[in-house]
């Protein structure tokens, strides 16, 4: 029996939705809630999908060199992942092999492949549309998916390691791209509400890491350039951010050189969808029974 008062990922994990692979954060999917987080991905699409989005697909990891240049690692170097790999002889492949089967550190040796995990699934997109030259007047618009990639291990199954966004980017104006985010604000409270889900928006901040971080947080804060859509997931006096609403400014047009028509940095402004959390939420609320979920819920998702 799966007790309905357990914790979340007990019950997750106890009904197949979830898959334990023995690190915390890094799950399997199983069926089910793969056909959730699907029907949601389309649900979304339905949502954006007369905008003309461009649509592009990166994989999880991105070009090292630019995400050097995109300054990741002086915000958040507390949750990026590099991925590294064995380049060396036959001495030091008999000696990884030696410090493996004593139990000792074998990654030591290990060097930086030219490929670093992706961390939002934005990150490699300004500098592939910067090379095509200005924005045109109208802006840019992109509609973008990834695996990404934070280094926050936790039993909370709402802070993966490596889950899925799926994100509209504008690209333009500071008029157009507060307007896209606008729209997006409006359209994600009608679609959580539409998924009989409780929601707040509130301003948020990205976790910027250390003593010049909390400084970056208030200032991000103050001028209120990031909101969330909240829903109680694990916890009622600390819900989760299921969507985020981020204003860039000139930051990524002046870091990767992308100019308007009329020569001015662009601006940019991106909404990221949680799509495990958006899915997670949806169990803790309707229970682990989606044939047991609310028929507007079912209707909204299934059709
Ligand atoms: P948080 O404040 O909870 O750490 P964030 O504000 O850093 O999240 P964003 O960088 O705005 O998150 O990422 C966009 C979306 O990706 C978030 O709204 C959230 O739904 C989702 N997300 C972020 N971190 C995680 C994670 N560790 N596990 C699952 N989903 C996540
Ligand atoms: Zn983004």
């Amino acid at each position: 029996m799966c007790d309905q008062h357990a914790p979340l990922l007990d019950r997750l994990l106890f009904t197949g939705l979830l898959i334990d692979t023995g690190v915390d954060g890094l799950y399997g999917r199983g069926a089910v809630f793969e056909d959730v987080v699907e029907r949601f991905d389309d649900f979304i699409t339905r949502f954006g999908g007369c905008d003309g989005a461009t649509r592009v697909r990166f994989p999880p990891g991105m070009n090292r060199a630019l995400f050097e240049k995109s300054g990741y690692m002086k915000g958040f170097p507390q949750l990026a992942g590099t991925v590294h790999a064995f380049m060396g002889g036959e001495a030091d492949h008999l000696q990884l092999l030696a410090n493996m089967e004593a139990g000792t550190d074998w990654t030591g040796g290990q060097k930086a492949t030219d490929i670093v995990l992706t961390p939002a699934a934005c990150y490699p997109l300004y500098p592939t549309v910067a090379k095509m030259g200005p924005v045109p007047a109208d802006g840019h618009l992109y509609d973008l998916s990834s695996y990404c990639f934070r280094h926050e291990p936790s039993k909370d199954p709402a802070r993966m390691q490596l889950f899925r966004m799926r994100e509209y980017v504008r690209m333009g104006t500071a008029e157009q791209v507060l307007a896209f985010r606008e729209l997006w604000m409006e359209r994600g409270q009608a679609m959580i509400t539409e998924l009989g889900l409780p929601l707040t928006v509130d301003v948020a901040n990205d976790p910027f890491f250390g003593r010049k971080g909390r400084i970056l947080a208030s200032g991000q804060r103050e001028q209120a350039l990031k909101f969330e859509l909240l829903v109680p997931v694990t916890s009622t006096e600390n819900p989760t951010a299921c969507l985020s609403f981020n204003y860039h400014q000139k930051h990524f047009g002046d870091t990767w050189g992308l100019q308007t028509q009329d020569g001015e940095t662009a601006h940019t402004a991106c909404v990221g969808f949680g799509m495990e959390r958006v899915a997670l939420a949806l169990f803790a609320h309707h229970g682990v029974d989606v044939s047991a979920w609310p028929a507007s819920v079912r209707k909204a998702l299934w059709g």
